[in-house]
């Protein structure tokens, strides 16, 4: 492989000020962005005043588009992925990329920044540095073993939900025997909330409020 290179750049998670010096450099550098959703990327280029191509890299398109990656890099193309938000790989498309690019023998770096992990993390208060990150559980196959094995973790688990699911995986973490949760929602956002308590107390509280939208992140404590 050439002197190409391929950039895993980290986005904001909500706020777009989130974003770090290096992240902006790399963006205004390279040659082409490969982003699971343009339009997403495309405001976070306007606010900063970046024109750059963009092509579409999501769950879907992966495969196919990592082969038209490696060319470009081959070609001695410099080339950033980036995901909707956080940190690309992360419950999100970029891991299959990578993993190409790497047995192309391709240059690989990682420019960090945002993930709704850390930062829910940063902001829980929990009492060890241990915890057991799954993303998002299961939706139909393995789903009651994994409920089984995140109740009976001996660290917290941290799991990312969507709001249509978040009621129903807080009811069913509490049949499955868990006692406490803290939920993350909104992280960096105006509505940004943290909630603590045993999990049907908490889905009950969420449904008053009415606060059933946005993106959350459940820590489930020991
Ligand atoms: N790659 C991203 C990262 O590094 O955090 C995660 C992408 S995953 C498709 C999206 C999930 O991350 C959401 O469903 C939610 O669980 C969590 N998430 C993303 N942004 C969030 C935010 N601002 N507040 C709370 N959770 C968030």
């Amino acid at each position: 492989m050439s002197a190409g290179k391929l950039s895993v750049v980290a986005t904001p998670i909500g706020n777009l000020e989130d974003i770090t010096l290096r992240a902006l450099r790399t963006l205004k550098e390279c040659d082409v962005i490969y982003a699971e959703d343009t339009r997403v990327i495309a405001k976070l280029l306007a606010q900063y005043e970046i024109a750059k191509p963009l092509q579409r890299l999501d769950a879907a398109t992966e495969h196919r588009k990592s082969g038209e990656v490696i060319t470009r890099l081959e070609a001695g193309e410099h080339v950033v992925l980036v995901s909707d938000a956080g940190t690309p790989a992360i419950s999100d498309p970029g891991a299959r990329l990578v993993a190409a690019a790497r047995e192309a023998g391709g240059r690989i770096e990682a420019i960090p920044g945002p993930s709704a992990l850390a930062a829910a993390l940063s902001i829980a208060g929990l009492g060890s540095d241990e915890f057991l990150f799954l993303g998002f559980l299961p939706h139909k196959k393995g789903r009651q073993t994994a409920l089984k094995f995140v109740a009976a973790s001996l660290v917290p688990v941290v799991l990312y939900e969507s709001p249509h699911r978040i009621l129903k995986l807080l009811r069913e973490l509490s049949s499955a025997g868990v006692a406490k949760v803290a939920i993350a929602r909104e992280l960096t956002k105006l509505h940004e909330e943290f909630l603590e308590g045993e999990p049907l107390v908490v889905a009950e509280a969420l449904e008053k409020k009415g606060a059933v939208r946005g993106e959350f992140v459940v820590i489930v404590h020991c």
